[in-house]
């Protein structure tokens, strides 16, 4: 049996995993040019790992922790000791709060979250892997799926699992014949998480909040840095902060933004600011997470829609990825439990 993968997320690379182990062939089409979807850790000038997509877990996902145990990966706490801080005016000094040390803490994975990418990657073969291999169209002929690739190249398959958001199968990707109507209309209004979010990350060669007593915490209504975090790797030797952008921020230029943030953060936490190693953001709204604006009213909209849940084409064409999860959709654990769910199908 030949199992085709559109998309190299977290679920479409699960699922590459599980089948492998199942001795089935698999090939991952991703129309990008690196795996791993919303999952990017990159490197400071100092070769701290730094987030700017997915990052935090909780004992809540059970199958991720149970597949970052099978990978043999190391979760640790997410840092938040000391006075964390709450801005609701730009007037006014910050509230001043403490987190109790948590029950349920947040995990961060040890190497950053890419290492879950990478130890998913080394079990699949690397000439079963197409990077910027976007998918255009698909097609049922006769007993086979024939899915085309954005170079005119066609590769055939007995099945073909689709490992995107819901709205990127629907904008991205031709089917012949064509999908059935009702999931035609779903498609477009299922909620991509995440998407046109905006994360900044700064690297620091010491931790100076620490030594002045703060957690790193910062929580604002009044600046362009709404929420921030620690973000010190697991060895304690590499510091930095992570977190979110106002999503008004992208008509900035990223010079603009970066001086806003540190504008901020130098009223909050004092000069020692300025002497960062390394900024960068992300908005995440290019071509391989989003087209055009979501037109949604309510979050997670449409996640895990029944529709999702069915095949197409003969029962030759699969929907997973994290939007099409029925629990934890939109996030890692989601991922992984549709990924979970589709291997189910093959004996
Ligand atoms: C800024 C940000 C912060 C986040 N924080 C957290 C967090 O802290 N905790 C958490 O649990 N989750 C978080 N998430 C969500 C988490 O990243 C996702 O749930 C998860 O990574 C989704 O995996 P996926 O494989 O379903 O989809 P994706 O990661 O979106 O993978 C889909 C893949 O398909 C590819 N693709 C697109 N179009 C085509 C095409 N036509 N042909 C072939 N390939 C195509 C894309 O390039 C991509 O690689 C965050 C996401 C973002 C963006």
């Amino acid at each position: 049996m030949k199992v085709i993968i559109v998309g190299g997320g977290l679920s479409g690379l699960t699922t590459s995993y599980l089948l492998s182990k199942k001795n089935i062939q698999v090939t991952v089409l991703e129309a990008s040019s690196r795996l791993g979807g919303r999952i990017q850790t990159i490197k400071g000038s100092l070769d701290t790992p730094l987030e700017l997509g997915a990052t935090w877990f909780s004992d809540m996902h059970q199958n991720l922790i149970n597949f970052i145990d099978t990978l043999g990966l190391k979760k640790y706490p997410q840092f938040s000791k000391g006075t964390s801080l709450f801005q609701t005016k730009s007037f006014e000094p910050p509230q001043k709060f403490f987190v109790p040390e948590a029950e349920n803490p947040s995990y961060r994975l040890a190497g950053g979250t890419q290492t879950l990418i990478d130890a998913l990657v080394n079990s699949i073969p690397s000439e079963n892997i197409k990077l910027n291999t976007g998918v255009v169209s698909i097609k049922e002929i006769e007993n086979e799926i024939v899915v085309e690739t954005i170079h005119g190249e066609c590769f055939h398959a007995d099945k073909v699992i689709l490992c995107l958001p819901p709205q990127l199968i629907h904008s991205k990707i031709k089917f012949s014949p064509l999908l059935p109507e009702n999931i035609i209309q779903i498609l477009p209004t299922v909620q991509t998480w995440m998407a046109g979010a905006i994360k900044f990350v700064l690297e620091f060669e010491r931790p100076f909040w620490r030594e002045k007593g703060y957690s790193g915490m910062l929580y604002s209504h009044a600046g362009i840095v709404v929420e921030m975090y620690d973000h010190t790797n697991v060895e304690e030797n590499k510091f930095g902060f992570t977190g979110f952008l106002n999503g008004g921020a992208s008509s900035y230029s990223q010079d603009v933004r970066k001086e806003l943030v540190l504008r901020q953060l130098t009223e909050l936490l004092g000069e020692d600011i300025l002497n960062f190693n390394y900024y960068t953001d992300k908005i995440w709204t290019d071509e391989f997470v989003l087209n055009g604006n979501q037109i949604i009213q309510r979050p997670h909209q449409n996640n895990g829609h029944p529709l999702l849940q069915k095949s197409y084409m003969n029962d030759k064409v699969h929907f997973a990825g994290t939007e099409s999860a029925t629990e934890f959709s939109g996030y890692m654990e989601g991922a992984i439990i549709s990924a979970l769910k589709i291997a189910d199908i093959f004996k």
